[in-house]
């Protein structure tokens, strides 16, 4: 990845109005209390629950999270296996009558063991209605990390999705610090690793039909399942990203591969080290070949009976970025464990989608190598031949994920036969400039496509921004006088992030008949420190109307008319 990267900073945006109340003075001694005793961080568990349980927050905490609008359609009876015997209606009332979202806001029900918090008021039309982002944060600041808790989710049902996608975001699995409840060992595997103290976050919903009421119909078993699979797919993409490369390299990758296509009951098929010379994936040996790991492309493919359409997902897996010979500096390097964030989401969501039922032909392609520096590393000026055919002048290392899926896009439609590609990579530091924190950029030749994407990120959460498609203008920054074109543009301040989608469009050909998207996450794969899962959802929300599950289908986007239809002017 080539990047620009600022040093970034969580956002804390709560809103903690002061209310100097007896009550409040006993929740600050308490949440001191709290402090020293339970809130040690511990591997948690995430589990989706069909209906409300009956529980006393003084034994399961309790967040509720919702809407203003929402919340203030509730009776207390609808929440009182929640809070009784420590709330009792009045309270609840008074509670979410001073909720003042500012964004967001929250208030204590009962000492530090039941809070309702309030999301913000507006989401605007680049925004996910769920509001997904705040309630990550509103989860990620206000669980308590003990044995077990509550986090109820007040929405309407096309908003569960992403809602309970946000609570996951908020749980990341990999952590190395000693007394966590990991005993110091590596999370190789997000299942119970028999430690005693795992935590459990119940989420449970109460979901607000059309007419302001509440549904009384418990979630399906079709539902949770979905949930569930979604869950260990963000959590299993975002585990890879937060893992460093000492513990994350292509050897390991391929392990977490192979052990998430045995669950699924599919060989993977790996091609290798020197076999790719020999086979002509010049992109991925070329950046690979100076690590000490060699770089490898996996696939897994699923194909059921009835299949209709072929769908690939292409991944950019770069393990390690050190730029290669075109070094990233000090400052620039760091994080950079993190560009295998494309192939990690294409990895959750390939295993969350056929464990919901896909019906069509899906591949995931994973191009996996380590951009390292060594003697037998490119060097800016050598010319490599990719894997369809073209010749490419580098003119910098540091711009190898383009190299990478370039050859993965290309098998997708040589070998593969598919006739819907997206990769989805965390390709430019401009995509940040671009496009910003919280929206991946989308580059396709299909405008239908584009808007089925869009609608898929406001749906699932993980959001998107439409980048500028038009080789006809952009194409030419890769002129070479002496191969096919130069991996890196002549111009950095000519749509950067569309131009390095583009370089992997030409591998494929700008003639390609079928569908291509391209999706650069450089910059919503993390927040702060951690990684977000970025990706699954959103291709379990694309995808949605191929599988069997019900949850999924209600919010793929139709294949409704083109935002715009154009005037032509002479
Ligand atoms: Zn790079």
């Amino acid at each position: 990845m080539i990047s620009t990267r600022v040093k970034s900073v969580v956002p804390i945006n709560l809103c903690h109005a002061p209310r100097f109340t007896v009550q409040s003075l006993f929740v600050s001694i308490w949440s001191i209390i709290n402090n020293v005793q339970f809130r040690v961080q511990m591997a948690t568990d995430i589990k989706f629950n069909a209906s409300l349980s009956r529980t006393d927050p003084q034994v399961q905490p309790v967040l509720i999270i919702g809407q203003l609008r929402h919340l203030n359609l509730l009776k207390f009876s609808q929440l009182a296996g929640k809070l009784e015997p420590r709330v009792n209606e009045e309270t609840f009332k008074n509670a979410i009558a001073c909720l003042h979202p500012a964004p967001t806001d929250k208030c204590s029900l009962y000492l530090d063991v039941a809070t309702v918090a309030a999301l913000p008021l507006k989401a605007s039309r680049h925004n996910t209605g769920s509001r997904a982002h705040s309630i990550t944060r509103l989860v990620k600041n206000h669980v308590l990390n003990v044995n077990e808790e509550s986090v109820v989710l007040v929405c309407e049902r096309e908003n569960l999705f992403a809602s309970a996608c946000a609570v996951v975001r908020a749980f990341p699995l990999y952590s190395r610090k000693t007394g966590n409840g990991n005993g110091g060992k590596s999370p190789s595997s997000e299942v119970g690793d028999g430690q005693p103290s795992r935590s459990v976050v119940n989420v449970e919903f109460v979901i607000i039909d059309k007419d302001g009421g509440v549904e009384q119909e418990p979630l399906s078993q079709d539902d949770i399942n979905c949930l569930n699979e979604t869950a260990r797919g963000i959590r299993l993409a975002a585990r890879i990203v937060d893992t460093p490369c000492n513990e994350m390299n292509v050897d390991h990758f391929i392990e977490n591969v192979s052990e998430f296509a045995k669950e699924l009951s599919i060989q993977p098929q790996i091609i290798r080290g020197e076999e790719l010379r020999e086979r002509g994936f010049g992109g991925i040996y070329g950046v690979g070949k100076a690590a000490a790991v060699p770089p490898a492309l996996v696939v897994l493919s699923h194909e059921p009976k009835g299949a209709q359409e072929t769908i690939a997902l292409v991944g950019k897996g770069i393990v390690y970025d050190t730029g290669g010979l075109s070094i990233k500096g000090k400052t620039a390097m760091p994080g950079m464990k993190r560009d295998c964030g494309g192939a990690a989401a294409i990895l959750g969501a390939f295993y969350a989608a056929v464990k919901c039922g896909f019906k069509d032909n899906l591949h995931a392609v994973f191009c996996l190598a380590e951009n390292s520096v060594g003697p037998n590393a490119t060097r800016p000026d050598d010319i490599h031949t990719l894997y369809s055919g073209r010749t490419v002048e580098i003119n910098n290392t540091d711009a190898e994920g383009r190299l990478v899926l370039a050859d993965g896009v290309c098998y997708a439609n040589k070998d593969l036969k598919a006739n819907i590609i997206l990769d989805m990579a965390t390709l430019t530091g401009a995509q940040g400039v671009a496009t910003g924190k919280y929206h991946g950029a989308i580059l396709t030749n299909s405008e239908p496509w584009e808007s089925k994407a869009l609608q898929a990120g406001r749906k699932s959460g993980d959001l998107l921004a439409p980048i500028i498609y038009c080789p006809e203008l952009h194409f030419s920054e890769f002129a070479s006088a002496i191969a096919d074109m130069k991996n890196s543009v002549a111009d950095r301040q000519n749509a950067q992030s569309s131009c390095a989608g583009l370089f992997v469009a030409a591998h494929l050909g700008f003639d390609y008949p079928g569908v291509w998207m391209h999706v650069d996450m450089a910059t919503p794969v993390n927040c702060g420190e951690r990684a977000t899962g970025y990706g699954v959802a959103l291709l379990l929300t694309l995808f949605g109307s191929h599988t069997s599950c019900g949850l999924l289908q209600s919010i793929a986007p139709g294949d409704e008319e083109p935002p715009s239809k154009r005037i032509c002017r002479d």
